[in-house]
């Protein structure tokens, strides 16, 4: 009927308008999700770092965005919704990004126990098999020395 009326032109990019604000009102609803770039994750950590003290925002934007695409941007079985809540508790748990690969645990004598191989006393005790095995900081496996300091 009135399809040649120039007006609908200017109404069906009004239409346009309203859907895009649509869509952008429900991918704010479903949260924030987008995977973000590693400077994105980089800069949102630093940031967050900022406003609360005792976190430590220095983490790997690479690491994190690498650690989340293998998994498909998934947690556990759901999909991640918002990956500024990830950097967030990556930020506060401190599990990724390189610090964490070499963050160590310290080691504390084991009271009462000494080193199945010399005298000095235990600080790692190896319960993997049927019995413990206790060793000293020099003695302990070599891939457990890795993860202590
Ligand atoms: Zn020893």
């Amino acid at each position: 009927m009135d399809k040649l009326d120039p007006n609908n032109r200017i109404g069906f990019s009004s239409v346009v308008a309203k859907v895009n604000e649509i869509v952008a009102f429900l991918n704010r609803r479903n949260g924030c999700f987008k995977p973000p770039t590693p400077q994105e994750v980089e800069a949102y950590a630093k940031e967050y770092a900022g406003k609360h003290s005792g976190i430590d925002g220095d983490i790997s934007g690479a690491d994190f965005c690498d650690f989340y695409e293998s998994k498909g941007w998934m947690i556990g079985k759901s999909k991640m919704k918002c990956w500024q809540a990830a950097v967030r508790k990556c930020c506060r748990d401190g599990w990724c990004g390189p610090q964490a690969a070499q963050k160590k645990t310290p080691l504390f004598p084991i009271s009462g126990r000494k080193c199945s191989q010399c005298p000095l006393p235990a600080v790692y005790k190896d319960s993997g098999g049927a019995y413990d095995f206790y060793y000293c900081s020099d003695h302990m496996p070599e891939e457990v020395k890795a993860k202590y300091e």
